[in-house]
């Protein structure tokens, strides 16, 4: 599904975010990234998305190589893959459904399949009877799970998500992650950028560590190192 071979970036102001990295991510896993702020977790999940390019090395997803992907077919390259960010990013002036709906228009689905399509994916996320509300009528929790519903509604290979309980109580966290760990279990790859030692420590998954943009760990099992 993903695989990183001897990648390196290297901003502008020399400042290097990921430094020789290697890993392989299978379809069907959740693995989640750690480590402290600035270890270079944002970067590489900017990399798999082609918000950067990186200096040297193969990044492949979904057996393509994101060096040879033209301009032109980013944008289709994108729709694979579902993104959640910590600060929700919703449409605010837009109503729940309108949120969803609108990623759903971006791929071109028809109007018929979109009626069909939102509600179910609303109820899968616990926010059925929310349809009509905005996103300031909502908990942050409630946000995030229309961000979740916003990011699964087109049925992606892949979930990037960077720190998307950042915001988030250890409750509302809790339920996020049983909403992503059910969406995983549909067959959604995920990757999720984190540092609630908790979170991770709790529900056992491959974990990856970062520091200074180097992979200092990667255990099958779980339990946050650093
Ligand atoms: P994390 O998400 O783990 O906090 P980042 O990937 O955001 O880490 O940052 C990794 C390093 O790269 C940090 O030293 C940060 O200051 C630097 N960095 C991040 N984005 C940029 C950028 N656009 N230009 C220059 N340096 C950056
Ligand atoms: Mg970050």
């Amino acid at each position: 599904m993903i695989s990183f071979k001897n990648v390196n970036l290297i901003y502008d102001n020399d400042v290097q975010a990921l430094n020789n990295i290697n890993f392989r991510i299978n379809k069907g896993e959740f693995v989640f990234l750690v480590g402290t702020s600035g270890s270079g977790k944002s970067s590489l999940i900017k990399t798999i998305l082609k918000e950067i390019d990186c200096t040297s090395g193969d990044i492949n997803v979904n057996s393509q190589s994101i060096k040879e992907l033209k301009n032109k077919d980013i944008p289709y390259f994108r729709r694979r893959l579902g993104v959640i960010f910590q600060d929700f990013r919703l449409l605010n002036e837009k109503t729940v459904y309108e949120n969803v709906a609108t990623a759903m228009r971006v791929v071109e689905a028809d109007e018929n399949n979109i009626k069909k399509r939102v509600p179910i994916v609303l109820e899968k996320v616990g926010l059925k009877n929310k349809l009509n509300c905005y996103p300031r009528e909502l908990s942050g929790g409630e946000q995030q799970r229309v961000a979740i519903a916003r990011a699964i509604v087109n049925d992606p290979l892949l979930i990037l998500a960077d720190e998307p309980t950042g915001n988030l109580d250890p409750e509302t966290t809790l339920e996020i992650l049983k909403i992503l760990n059910e969406v995983n279990k549909s067959g959604t790859t995920i990757l999720m950028a984190t540092h609630d030692k908790e979170v991770v420590n709790n529900m056992r998954k491959r974990v990856i560590s970062m520091k200074n943009g180097k992979i200092i760990h990667d255990n099958i099992e779980g339990g946050y190192k650093l």
